[in-house]
């Protein structure tokens, strides 16, 4: 479904990533774990279209959208909730969930993704008239979520979503991605709990100084004694 190939992106004079490679076939889940700094949300916005690619191809059911515009790259059905979550901080959680529906893609159901959103995610319905800079980071991120999927994507790229939520929030936001993968999205999962995003992937990359340099299913890799050392601790 998604195919990156060879992929090389620069800031100026410093290389982010070189000679990336990489699949997510539809309905999988798909791990990329690093260090900081290794280039993992350089390849996540590369694929969204916010950063362009110097070499390389990004294959989207057969076609190739490196260095397509972002909205062109969302249009087509690849989301993406970024690092850091970022909602409107003053605009109601109803009115950002609206914004997530202005690409043609999805405009003419807004409202009733609206109300599927609403129902899939009943805290964010409670709170709906409440502006969301005042939400939990949990809750925030829950709202981002729901933002992303306002779009109708098919494949959405997660940038540490868990990123320092509370024990019982990371849980949450976890399972959020495994429902929704199970109604047939397909994910791409940058998290920090490695040993989780692992066990939840159908195929993971690490990504070390810009290259992949192993690959597998997320059990391989699980088992792989350079990822037990350098990423989990063992
Ligand atoms: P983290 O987990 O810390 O977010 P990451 O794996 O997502 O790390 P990137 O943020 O993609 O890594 O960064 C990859 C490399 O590119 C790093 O060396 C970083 O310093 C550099 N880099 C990232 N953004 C920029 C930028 N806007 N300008 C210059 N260099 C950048």
């Amino acid at each position: 479904m998604l195919s990156v190939r060879d992929l090389d992106l620069s800031y100026g004079d410093a290389q982010a990533l070189d000679g990336v490679s990489l699949d997510a076939p539809e309905g999988a889940i798909v791990a990329i774990v690093g260090a900081n700094g290794a280039g993992k949300t350089s390849l996540i916005r590369a694929i969204g279209g916010m950063l362009r690619p110097s070499r390389g191809s990004i294959l989207w059911k057969g076609r190739d959208i490196a260095g397509e515009p972002s909205h062109v790259v969302c249009n087509l059905g690849v989301g993406q909730v970024a690092e850091g979550r970022q909602v409107f901080p003053t605009l109601s959680v109803r009115e950002n969930l609206l914004m997530g529906s202005m690409l043609p893609r999805a405009k003419a159901r807004r409202a009733q993704n609206l109300d599927r959103m609403l129902t899939l995610f009943p805290r964010l319905a409670e709170r709906h008239a409440q502006a969301a800079g005042t939400l939990s980071g949990g809750e925030q991120q829950m709202l981002a979520i729901a933002r992303c999927l306002m779009g109708e994507p098919e494949l959405v790229m997660f940038d540490e979503p868990s990123l320092g939520l509370s024990p019982a929030m990371v849980q949450q936001v976890l399972a959020t991605v495994v429902d929704l993968n199970k109604t047939g999205l397909t994910c791409v999962l940058v998290e920090q709990n490695v040993a989780v995003s692992l066990r939840l992937a159908s195929r993971a990359y690490v990504l070390e100084n810009g290259r992949v340099t192993l690959s597998g299913t997320g059990a391989e890799l699980l088992n792989d004694d350079r990822v037990r050392q350098a990423y989990l601790g063992l």
